[in-house]
């Protein structure tokens, strides 16, 4: 089995004192590559350095994350733009909107998402999209680019049907993780009326622990009961919901 963590944020202090083992068994459980989002400044080196040392299975992403879009972050931004001539990145991400958290800086964050849309165009990469309780702002604005093969994930996708339809058409793939696992999630419902052709799984750890590890800390290796929980949906088994999303995000993130 060849799983793929799409959204996983190793490099984060939770994993201070097992990070190495946290890799190696999630590796032993058959998930084989791990996608890192940057959040800001502050996470770039540690991110660079987990990337370092485990080159053929961790790929980093640059860009500067909604919730860190502060008074600062023009220059948050000049610094996302001055890294991406200088590392590999698969993506650019995670970059959007959150409006759960704090509504002060909608404007900058909307501002910021739009410039890091414009960095992915430029430099032919995805785009890893945040969409906390923004999800129709977000659409709106990647329906601005609809002519310029802008591509990406909505990551953490908890949206209805037709949100989901929405994002599908227009060339997206959906992020599905742990939440999908919990009880009255209702995530499960509007899963089954999609296509495992427009999903990839993630983790987002240390964050999302899948049931029944919720309220844990959450780890790449718990991707499995992720994938089982879509192989149940599909009514299908694990190696083919491996395969095709697995292919999915080999297919977008080029990796
Ligand atoms: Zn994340």
């Amino acid at each position: 089995m060849n799983l793929i963590d799409t959204h996983t944020h190793l490099y984060l202090s939770a994993f201070d004192n097992d990070r190495e083992q946290v890799i190696k068994s999630a590796l032993n459980d058959g998930v084989g590559k791990f996608l890192l989002p940057n959040i800001d400044n502050s996470t770039v080196l540690p991110m660079l350095k987990l990337t370092g040392q485990f080159p053929e299975v961790c790929f980093p992403m640059m860009g500067l994350h909604p919730t860190s879009v502060k008074d600062d972050y023009n220059k948050e931004l000049i610094m996302v733009a001055n890294w991406l001539p200088k590392e590999t990145f698969c993506a650019i991400g995670e970059i959007g909107i959150d409006l759960y958290r704090d509504k002060h800086f909608f404007q900058e964050q909307n501002r910021a998402f739009r410039y890091q849309i414009e960095l992915a165009l430029e430099h032919n990469l995805p785009v890893v999209i945040h969409s906390r309780q923004s999800f129709e702002v977000i659409i709106n604005i990647l329906k601005e680019f609809k002519d310029q093969q802008l591509r990406g994930v909505f990551h953490s996708f908890t949206g209805s049907p037709e949100q989901a339809y929405k994002a599908i058409e227009l060339g997206f793939k959906l992020g599905i993780g742990g939440i999908v696992t919990f009880k009255n999630s209702g995530l499960d419902s509007v899963v089954e009326k999609i296509s495992l052709e427009h999903i990839v799984l993630e983790t987002d750890s240390p964050y999302l622990a899948p049931a029944p590890r919720r309220g844990k800390r959450n780890e790449s290796a718990y991707l499995l009961y992720i994938a089982n929980k879509l192989a149940e949906i599909f009514s299908t088994d694990i190696e083919k919901v491996t395969d095709i999303t697995s292919a999915n995000a080999i297919e977008l993130f080029v990796i």
